[in-house]
């Protein structure tokens, strides 16, 4: 190292000159001495101005010295360069991150790790106050609303809250928590969108659809109650008609029956879809429940004959609605047998994992492919609309099993490879567990 060298070259000639008053003057020592003295103040000095540069953040005006000192002020240099850089660079990011927030139509928060308001923009003094400053302030003081601490305590952000506008009663907030998980801070960055409209039109829509379901049903019964026994008649040959008729009879009544069947699976839905509140608490023995949902689809199956196999963890209860939970198994179960060949595996799991159960059916059918996987969950949503009605299918099943599970916290997993089965995962959170 070069510097080195002319360190050990400025030690060297010190030497040298101490040696040669040596030589011709007996003040060998005060000489040594006088240059000792003087190379280790300049090194001190050095050390101080460095110091001094270091602490302040200082830019070096003055020409560095040559040597190992020249050397740590040139790296000096170099790296307050680059810090200003990174700094101007950083000033510059979060001034167009304001600029883009400030008139951002939603209204942006940034909440401290005590949930205290840190920045706000201007969507946020729309929606909350027009005069008063909301800065420091506390989230749960700006929203009062106990749903809120529940979240909150919960910590799950995955899906947005909605609620009630604190200061406009008729107005729905949709508040989107976003963790900023790598400041050290721990900050939180919230977006809240007004979605009045969008809630009551989806309100409006699951109106609509419970009440035209409701208003067919009385329709149908009639219907069903009339045909029912011309059937019956057609049958047991009671009544003489021409076959065109009777064939026409037996048609209604059969289609009267899938209408019945679709309008009280959407009676269901629209049930579970309206009601935000949780479902019951009843103690099931999910053992002796799924035990006799197999009962019921070794009956559906009927000279399918479908091997029902089971892996149950005997001890292990659920807290559910029994009704409901009924309603979750027998539909994954009819759908193992609806899209199984005959003779063919389904096997049921149920078991608990540290803070989660399963109930899991899987089939050995003939799968579903990738694509149709997120929209099968879908109100009519079918993979092959022909064949699931020539099956009974009325396109609602999983959608119900799936409302089914939210009103319960929990959620629908599928996974399916074609030619390989489907496994339809429902997850319970460990509230819902029960031993
Ligand atoms: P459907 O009444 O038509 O069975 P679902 O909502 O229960 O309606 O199911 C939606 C679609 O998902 C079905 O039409 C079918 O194509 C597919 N599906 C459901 N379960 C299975 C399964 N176990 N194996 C293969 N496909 C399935």
């Amino acid at each position: 190292m070069k510097e080195l060298k002319a360190e050990l070259q400025a030690i060297s000639v010190i030497l040298t000159i101490a040696f040669s008053s040596y030589l011709f003057s007996e003040y060998f020592f005060i000489v040594l001495c006088v240059a000792l003295f003087s190379y280790l103040s300049w090194h001190l000095y050095q050390l101080q101005r460095f110091y001094t540069l270091f602490i302040n953040n200082k830019k070096i005006t003055m020409p560095p010295p040559a040597g190992l000192w020249g050397l740590l002020y040139q790296t000096l240099d170099e790296r307050q360069i680059r810090w200003q850089h990174y700094r101007h660079n950083k000033r510059r990011i979060f001034s167009r991150f304001q600029q883009a927030f400030k008139h951002f139509p939603y209204a942006v928060i940034i909440l401290d790790n005590s949930w205290r308001i840190n920045w706000y923009n201007n969507s946020c003094r729309k929606l909350f106050t027009k005069n008063s400053t909301i800065m420091h302030t506390n989230l749960a003081d700006l929203i009062n609303h106990p749903v809120l601490n529940e979240y909150i305590e919960a910590a799950d952000f995955s899906s947005p809250l909605e609620i009630q506008s604190p200061i406009d009663k008729v107005s729905i907030l949709s508040l989107q928590f976003i963790p900023l998980s790598s400041d050290k801070k721990q900050e939180t960055l919230l977006i809240i969108r007004d979605i009045t409209a969008s809630f009551h039109l989806d309100q409006t829509r699951k109106d609509f659809i419970a009440n035209v379901t409701h208003e067919l049903k009385t329709p149908l019964t009639v219907f069903n109650g009339f045909l029912e026994p011309m059937c019956e008649d057609l049958r047991e040959k009671k009544e003489d008609l021409p076959p065109h008729w009777a064939y026409s009879i037996e048609l209604m009544h059969q289609q009267s029956l899938r209408m019945n069947d679709i309008v009280n699976e959407l009676l269901l839905l629209s049930k579970l879809e309206i009601s935000g509140a949780a479902a019951a608490m009843d103690i099931i023995n999910m053992s002796e429940f799924i035990n006799d949902s197999i009962h019921n689809a070794e009956l559906f199956s009927g000279e399918s004959s479908h091997k029902i196999t089971t892996d149950i963890q005997q001890d292990l209860n659920l807290k559910g609605d029994r009704k409901i939970i009924k309603t979750i198994i027998n539909n994954l179960l009819v759908n193992a047998i609806k899209y199984t060949p005959r003779h063919s595996h389904i096997t049921i799991f149920w078991y608990s994992r540290p803070d989660k159960a399963y109930l899991i059916v899987k089939d050995s059918g003939e799968g579903i492919a990738a694509r149709h996987l997120a929209r099968l969950t879908e109100r009519f949503y079918r993979v092959e609309s022909g064949r699931s009605r020539d099956k009974g299918g009325t396109g609602l099943g999983l959608a119900i099993v799936n409302h089914a599970l939210i009103r319960h916290q929990g959620e629908l997993q599928i996974s399916s490879e074609t030619g390989h089965g489907s496994s339809f995962r429902c997850i319970f959170p460990k509230e819902r567990i029960s031993d």
